[in-house]
């Protein structure tokens, strides 16, 4: 029989052992929460130089055409601003100049780990672009030009032509580069529509689309007038070199083969895409002067939104392709 001294012996002993198991299992305890915090912390530090490498490639990749110093420059600009430092970001640029690799870097998080003794790192992600062209394109002009004309970027053409005087494009006579985007569809209403907001539906390569005939001359000039008005209304400086891709004066328009039958085009098929800026000059009454044609040039553009595949058009608009 145990003596209330032994009794207390003995329970100081446990007392002594629940201690120490205590302590051990603390050890253990904070040891997983250290781990898994720093595992949180990674985590999310990980996840956020994946966003900031894929906007910085993503941006980068828009200046293909403009040289390496500006994929690098803005690349490194875009990194900065999702939070990346400048010496943590690298941008490698093909020697071909039709792709860029951007690497963004942060410290490994041991914030709690290293008070158990681990050792600190670095983590990295990588974002690849590739210069892409378009395949399928929303808001399309319902005016296309042959893919046998040839254009100048930069110099001024007119749209929806019927005469071959030296600026206008020359379709052939009798055809004016005026497409419906279905067969026997729209009445006057709805293609005006289109010479304003563009066609709803994506228009594919390989895609047929019907010339449309007895389009009005003020149809295209509410239409442009409309276009113009609205990009007024953006407020940002309207021309060739400055308007962003989403402008409503830039007119993305289909390049198509075209079907004759007996001098007379029947169907034409969407080879390629081109953008025309449209030029017009503004009056004292804030009307806009709008010839008979679509005056304006055709201008190079990178723009998003659209299904691309890697390549380059000739017709001048471009995107970047994320591919890693
Ligand atoms: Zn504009």
């Amino acid at each position: 029989m145990l003596t209330p001294k032994k009794w207390k012996k003995q329970l100081q002993e446990e007392h002594g052992t629940a201690i120490v198991m205590l302590a051990l299992a603390m050890t253990v305890v904070l040891g997983s929460v250290a781990l898994v915090a720093d595992v949180g912390v990674n985590f999310f530090t990980q996840a956020h130089l994946s966003v900031a490498a894929d906007a910085a490639a993503l941006a980068g990749g828009t200046k293909l055409k403009e040289g390496t110093d500006r994929v690098i420059q803005t690349a490194v600009e875009v990194a900065v601003k999702n939070g990346i430092d400048a010496d943590k970001v690298s941008v490698l640029v093909d020697g071909s100049g039709d792709g860029v690799t951007v690497t963004t870097k942060a410290p490994l998080q041991l914030f709690f780990a290293t008070i158990f003794g681990s050792e600190g790192g670095e983590m990295a992600q990588s974002a690849r672009v590739v210069m892409a062209r378009p395949v399928g394109m929303y808001k399309m002009f319902p005016v296309g030009i042959d893919e046998n004309q040839t254009f100048e970027f930069g110099q001024n053409y007119k749209l929806f032509a019927k005469k071959g005087t030296t600026d206008e494009i020359d379709l052939g006579a009798g055809n004016s580069g005026a497409l419906e985007f279905t067969e026997n569809a729209s009445g006057a209403a709805e293609f005006e529509y289109y010479l304003r907001e563009g066609y709803d539906e994506l228009i594919s390569l390989g895609d047929i689309l019907y010339p449309k005939s007895g389009v009005k001359y003020s149809a295209i000039k509410s239409g442009i007038a409309a276009r113009l008005n609205d990009a007024q209304a953006l407020g940002h400086n309207c021309s060739p070199t400055t308007c962003p891709p989403d402008c409503p004066r830039i007119l993305y328009i289909p390049v198509y083969h075209a079907y004759w039958e007996n001098s007379k085009v029947v169907e034409v098929e969407v080879v390629d895409f081109a953008a025309f800026w449209i030029d017009a000059t503004q009056l004292g009454n804030g009307e806009w002067k709008i010839d008979k044609e679509i005056n304006g040039v055709f201008i190079r553009i990178t723009k998003g939104g659209y299904i691309s595949e890697v390549g380059e058009s000739p017709y001048g608009i471009t995107s970047g392709k994320l591919v890693q």
